[in-house]
């Protein structure tokens, strides 16, 4: 086992991993930009290390001033988090390079799913069952009209290296196709540096169901069941379930088993996220992220494992501490997202928290890096902390979200909190009832938001 690996990241993801380490008994190295300095990972890890100014660009994607700060202070393996360097695969190979270890899957693995139309080809060989579209990429106008007219309007063309809601664009109709193909290839053009793009037909009513998949590298993979994050605004989830309202125990097992499968044979290793769009009694494989998610913390809640300590243990070559059969869901879990954001427009909302108060209690984790006093920097996400809550059942746990919901104070600036208090009045949300467009209807009703 490692005596001490380093974070490459910031905020309630770094504390993350510094607690598992810290309960494994493995030191643990922050690093941070000049703005973070006051940050509450730097005080929380054993070392620190300042890699650069406050733009990520020259500090938490900085690769060199990284891998600096790991020969400076002999750390011997990098967990990267979520965003960042996290699906880097140059990343990946410049720490193998070092002989340092990665806590993560393969550059490989990280290759093939960051580029979604290797992804979706890699997957449908391994039986997984894909949106259907284009087979490939589209080059030109007239074969994008001809393959909207072959899978039947409305069509999403996504950029293949596109992420994070951006690069993608519907088209209603054929009227439509010109300006949604163009737009997307910009899309993908100027935020990604690659205008590649695909078709998909455009399912109308879906909710977003993610498998949680974990690998040991040596051709034994299994399933933890699926979060539900149907409730998005802008392509981004907002609000995380599991499992999922709509799946029943044998659909869980089908598409489960089928994602434990692909894995196995492709001998992934660590945590990774197949993602689908769910319709009909039918899953779609839309893509997969080979790193830890936001929304973890459900699965955990349900399984009562803690995903982190599993990728550290697989990284540095033990097995899995779980097998299928010994994983049981028990329970219902629920994560909302709190950003410091201001509605109806969710602007970006930095600033200095005056006073800041966790919820506690049976059930409920607050994932956070905010204390009072703490300045919240312009620089980065404007996600503060996550409040997950598990219960014995799904009303519990809702019962149990708005109770927690009460008791927490974030003053100073404006948060996401009031949207969660309204959504909980909402019958569709009580009972589980809503689909990946539900929310942006919502809150263009509700709070005039375009
Ligand atoms: P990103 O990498 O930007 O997150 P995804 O491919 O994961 O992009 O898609 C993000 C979201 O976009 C999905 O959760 C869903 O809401 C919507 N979406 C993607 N593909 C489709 C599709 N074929 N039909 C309808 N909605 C889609």
């Amino acid at each position: 086992m490692f005596k001490k690996i380093l974070i490459a990241n910031r905020g309630e993801i770094a504390l993350r991993v510094i607690r598992a380490a810290r309960e494994m008994g493995i030191e643990s190295v922050a690093v941070h930009s000049t703005a973070d300095s006051d940050a509450m990972h730097v005080r929380m890890a054993d070392e620190s290390v300042c890699i650069g100014p406050p733009s990520s660009q020259q500090s938490y994607l900085s690769i060199p001033s990284i891998i600096a700060a790991c020969e400076i202070t002999g750390a011997e393996a990098i967990h990267p988090g979520y965003g960042f360097l996290s699906e880097n695969a140059g990343f990946v190979q410049i720490i193998e390079d070092h002989g340092l270890t990665f806590i993560g899957p393969t550059a490989a693995h990280i290759r093939i799913m960051g580029d979604k139309i290797t992804a979706k080809d890699t997957m449908k060989e391994l039986g997984v069952p894909c949106v259907p579209g284009s087979d490939g990429g589209v080059a030109t106008l007239e074969d994008a009209k001809r393959i909207g007219e072959e899978v039947g309007y409305p069509v999403i063309i996504k950029a293949t290296a596109g992420g994070g809601g951006k690069g993608m664009k519907v088209a209603q109709t054929a009227a439509d196709m010109e300006r949604a193909f163009m737009t997307a290839r910009a899309e993908g053009k100027s935020n990604f540096g690659n205008d590649e793009v695909y078709i998909e037909k455009y399912l109308t009513t879906p909710r977003h169901i993610e498998i949680q998949v974990f690998g040991d590298g040596k051709g034994r993979a299994v399933h933890l069941g699926e979060r539900d994050c149907s409730l998005q605004r802008r392509h981004q989830k907002v609000f995380e379930e599991a499992p999922g309202p709509s799946i029943t125990e044998s659909e869980r097992a089908r598409i489960g088993k089928v994602c434990a499968d692909a894995m196995a044979n492709i001998n992934y290793i660590g945590a990774g996220t197949i993602e689908f769009l769910y319709e009909n009694g039918e899953f779609y494989f839309i893509e997969m992220n080979t790193r830890l998610q936001v929304e973890h913390p459900v699965t955990e809640g349900i399984f009562d494992v803690d995903l982190v300590r599993e990728q550290i243990r697989v990284a540095s070559g033990m097995d899995m501490s779980f097998t299928q059969e010994n994983l049981k869901i028990n329970g219902h879990a629920i994560e909302v997202r709190i950003n410091a954001e201001k509605l109806p427009n969710f602007s970006p909302c930095p600033g200095k928290i005056t006073q800041y108060h966790a919820p506690g209690g049976l059930g409920v984790r607050m994932d956070s890096a905010l204390y009072d006093g703490y300045s919240i920097p312009p620089y980065y996400d404007s996600l503060i902390g996550k409040l997950i809550v598990h219960g014995r059942d799904r009303p519990e746990a809702l019962a149990r979200l708005k109770r927690a919901l009460g008791e927490l104070i974030v003053d100073g600036v404006d948060t996401t909190i009031p949207l969660f208090h309204a959504l909980l009045e909402e019958k569709d949300v009580l009972t589980g009832d809503y689909n990946i467009h539900w929310l942006e209807h919502w809150l263009e009703t509700n709070l005039g938001d375009a």
